[in-house]
């Protein structure tokens, strides 16, 4: 099988390597990633300055391709110019820190996965959930084989993609496999308003850890009792209970009269 590694931790991550190392045996690699951090980059992508393309070599000499592009970028490049045949699975990770509930807007990790579901190419996110630096990779990196041979085995429905979470313990210490669905992080703190030498304000987002809410059959009340999260999730956003609700607003008829203060009419 062939396969595509990309993330938004950087070529030089930790946990690129340890998929790497897990899947070689097993598939043909491609890895495509970026040359610096991307987390929490999104689904962005590099509209207004070249992207460019650098061969690099990882450790053990696993070659790789440093980007300066983003982790969508980086699924875009590869699979729509540098590969010269599609690849059976894109898989983004093993991000550092989780990627759960609310943090799926904001990771590039999983923005990268649904990159390639995109341009229908079935892919996974993995994650492992914490940011520890003796937080082991490699069951996440064994689970991500298993995963891949799994979805190559069932396939992907259009538009859909995997985000799976990988507890940060050793293999022995996990108690678990579920199939979840998103569950809710809040962030009480996000913005933390200082004072620069010249007396004028700045701001640093993020760094403050969130409180999770612990509700069954979610993926973050997986990962607080060690068990790997698996959350099938789509690509569309739509509220489908809010369509027939926000239909009853009057906001049919003549946008640029209520805009303009005049009452609506259905007269031309
Ligand atoms: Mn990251």
């Amino acid at each position: 099988m062939r396969i595509l590694l990309t993330n938004d931790d950087g070529i030089l991550a930790e946990g690129i390597l340890a998929l790497a190392r897990a899947l070689r045996p097993v598939a043909e690699l491609t890895i495509v990633a970026p040359d610096r951090p991307r987390s929490a980059s999104g689904h962005s992508i590099t509209l207004h300055e070249p992207v460019r393309v650098h061969p690099v070599t990882l450790a053990e000499g696993i070659p790789a391709f440093a980007t300066n592009g983003t982790p969508s970028d980086c699924v875009a490049l590869a699979l729509k110019d540098m590969l010269e045949e599609r690849p059976d699975l894109v898989i983004s990770g093993i991000n550092r820190g989780p990627n759960l509930g609310n943090d799926l807007t904001y990771s590039g990790t999983v923005a990268a996965a649904m990159e390639s579901a995109l341009l229908g190419t079935p892919s996974f996110a993995i994650s492992v959930a914490s940011y520890a630096d003796d937080a082991p990779y490699e069951p996440a990196a064994e689970f991500a084989r298993h995963l891949a041979s799994e979805i190559l085995l069932h396939g992907m429905p259009p538009q859909s993609l995997l985000n799976v979470n990988v507890p940060g313990v050793a293999a022995g210490e996990i108690a678990g496999v579920r199939v979840t669905r998103l569950g809710r992080r809040h962030y009480p703190a996000r913005v933390h308003r200082r004072t620069d030498p010249f007396g004028r304000a700045y701001y640093w987002l993020g760094g403050d850890p969130p409180e999770d809410v612990l509700e069954e059959g979610t993926d973050v009340k997986a990962i607080a009792e060690r068990c790997i999260s698996i959350t099938p999730v789509h690509l569309d956003l739509t509220h489908y209970d809010l369509i027939p609700e926000v239909s009853t607003w009057g906001l049919a008829s003549k946008p640029q009269q209520r805009l303009a203060g005049e009452p609506a009419t259905d007269n031309p």
